[in-house]
C-alpha cells in the first residue's frame, strides 16, 4: 500500500513555523517513499473568513520548497457527505439522536489504544469517552467526525500531527471503527518551543514564514533547520539538502521530547548555506532579494560585482544593505572617525588618482606605500580611509570595496572625509 499523507492546516490564523515543521515532516515522509502528499484546509467553522489565510498558508508552503499532490480540499466541501455517513451510523444504531444532534456510541469499558509511531502504545480507558456529538442540532459536522471521516475518504494511511492532538485520537479512533474503516498510523510530533522552555511565539522572534523570508533567510536553510526540530539523521549531521532530507527522513527518529526553536543555531545554519552556494548563484540570490523581497532597484552589475566581497562576511541576506549600501548611495562619515586623518586621506588621494588600471592590487600598494610614506600603521592608518570610503568602521573588503566604488567616487569621499577632518 502505497503511502499517503496530509498536511491539514486550520485556517484559523497565519502559518507558524512550528506548524510548517509538522508539514515538512508529512512532506518529506511521503517523498522519500514515493507516496502522495494532500493538502487539506481543515476549515469546518464556516463563520471564519479563511482566504487571505489560505494564500499565505500556500504561499509559506511554497516558499519552504513544500509541495502537494493534486488540488488543495476543503474539509467544509465533505460535510454532506459526512452528515449522510452520520445518518448511516443512525440507522445501524451506532448513533442516536439526543435533542435534534446526533450522538455516537463509543465503547463503555476497555480501552481505546494505538501504536503510535512516535510515542510508542498509548492507551485511554474507554470509561473517560463520553457519547461525542458528531452533528450538531443545525446539521453540521462537528470537527472530530469530519476530520477522521474525511482521513477514510482519502485514504489516508499516516497521519502526522502535532501532539496536542493526542486526546482527539481515541474519538477519532472510534469514529473510524463505526464507520468500518481501517485506522491510519499515528505519528504524533513533539511540539516546539523557545530556547526559554515556553511555547513558540512572537515573543521569540519570527514565527511566520514571511518574516524568514524578510530577514534574508535561505529557504533551504530553513527547510533543513525546521527538519531537525526534532528529528535527526545521526548525531552529528546537520547540513542537509532537500533531497538527502527526503531521503533520509524517517518517524523511528522523531524524538519524543519538546523540541526547541534556536535562532541562533538558524543564522549559524543560514551562515553556512550562504557561504556554500557558488559564486554566480550566490550572487543571484542577493540580487533576486534586494529587488523582490526588499524592493531596491540597485544596479545589477554592481550588486553582482559586490556579492564575492560579502559572501564569506555575511549570514543573512538582510545584513547586505548594512554592510554594503554604500556602493549604491551617499555615506555620512562621522567626523569623530577622521580626527587627524587628513594627511593619510590625502595621501591615498594623491595615489588613486593616476593609477592604472583601477584595481584591488595597485589600489593595496597606493594605500600601503601612504602608510609608509607617513610613518603609521596600517591598522590604525586604514580606519579612516575606510570610513571615508563606507561610512563606516565596518565594511567588506577596504581595496575590493574602493575598486568598487570606482575612482571618481572615491576620490570625492576621500575630499569630503578630508574637509571632515581638518
Ligand atoms: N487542523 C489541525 C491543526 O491545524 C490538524 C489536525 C490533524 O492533522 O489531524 O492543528
Amino acid at each position: 500500500m502505497s503511502v499517503r499523507v496530509r498536511m491539514a492546516p486550520s485556517p484559523t490564523g497565519f502559518l507558524h513555523v512550528g506548524g510548517v515543521r509538522t508539514f515538512l515532516f508529512n512532506y518529506l515522509f511521503a517523498r522519500g517513499r514515493g507516496g502522495e502528499c494532500l493538502l487539506r484546509i481543515e476549515n469546518t467553522d464556516v463563520s471564519r473568513e479563511v482566504s487571505e489565510a489560505v494564500e499565505q498558508i500556500q504561499e509559506s508552503l511554497r516558499w519552504v520548497g513544500i509541495d502537494w499532490d493534486g488540488p488543495v480540499t476543503f474539509q467544509l466541501d465533505c460535510m454532506e457527505r459526512a452528515a449522510a455517513a452520520a445518518q448511516r451510523l443512525l440507522h445501524e444504531d451506532k448513533a442516536y439522536l439526543d435533542e435534534g444532534a446526533i450522538r455516537i456510541r463509543m465503547p463503555k469499558d476497555g480501552v481505546t489504544a494505538w501504536d503510535d509511531a512516535i510515542k510508542g502504545r498509548i492507551e485511554f480507558p474507554n470509561t473517560q469517552l463520553d457519547d461525542m456529538v458528531i452533528v450538531r442540532s443545525d446539521g453540521r459536522p462537528v470537527y472530530n467526525f469530519a476530520n477522521p471521516f474525511e482521513d477514510l475518504e482519502d485514504r489516508i494511511t499516516h497521519v502526522i500531527r502535532g501532539d496536542d492532538h493526542v486526546s482527539n485520537t481515541p474519538k477519532q479512533l472510534n469514529v473510524i471503527a463505526a464507520l468500518g474503516g481501517t485506522p491510519p498510523v499515528y505519528a504524533h510530533v513533539p511540539s516546539v518551543l523557545g530556547t526559554d522552555g515556553k511555547k513558540l511565539s512572537k515573543r521569540h522572534g519570527s514565527v511566520g514564514v514571511d518574516e524568514f523570508r524578510n530577514a534574508g533567510y535561505l529557504p533551504e536553510a530553513l527547510m533543513n533547520f525546521l527538519a531537525l526540530l526534532g528529528w535527526s539523521y545521526d548525531d552529528h549531521t546537520t547540513i542537509m539538502s532537500r533531497d538527502e532530507l527526503v531521503e533520509r527522513f524517517t518517524l523511528e527518529r522523531v524524538g519524543v521530547s519538546p523540541a526547541t526553536f534556536d535562532y541562533d543555531k538558524l543564522d549559524w545554519l543560514n551562515g553556512m548555506v550562504l557561504r556554500a552556494l557558488a559564486p554566480d548563484a550566490y550572487a543571484e540570490r542577493l540580487s533576486g532579494f534586494l529587488r523582490d523581497v526588499e524592493g531596491r532597484d540597485w544596479p545589477r552589475e554592481t550588486v553582482l560585482a559586490a556579492a564575492p566581497i560579502v559572501q564569506e562576511k555575511i549570514t543573512k541576506l538582510d545584513e547586505f544593505a548594512g554592510y554594503a549600501g554604500f556602493l549604491f548611495g551617499p555615506v555620512d562619515p562621522p567626523a569623530e572617525l577622521l580626527a587627524g586623518a587628513a594627511p593619510i586621506l590625502g595621501a591615498v588621494a594623491d595615489g588613486l588618482r593616476g593609477l592604472e588600471p583601477f584595481e584591488r592590487v595597485g589600489i593595496e600598494a597606493v594605500l600601503r606605500a601612504a602608510v609608509e610614506a607617513l610613518g603609521l600603521k596600517p591598522r590604525d592608518a586604514f580606519t579612516p580611509v575606510r570610513v571615508a570610503i563606507t561610512g563606516s568602521k565596518v565594511s567588506p573588503g577596504l581595496f575590493e570595496s574602493i575598486e568598487l566604488l570606482g575612482r571618481d567616487e572615491s576620490l570625492a569621499r576621500l575630499a569630503v572625509a578630508a574637509a571632515r577632518a581638518s
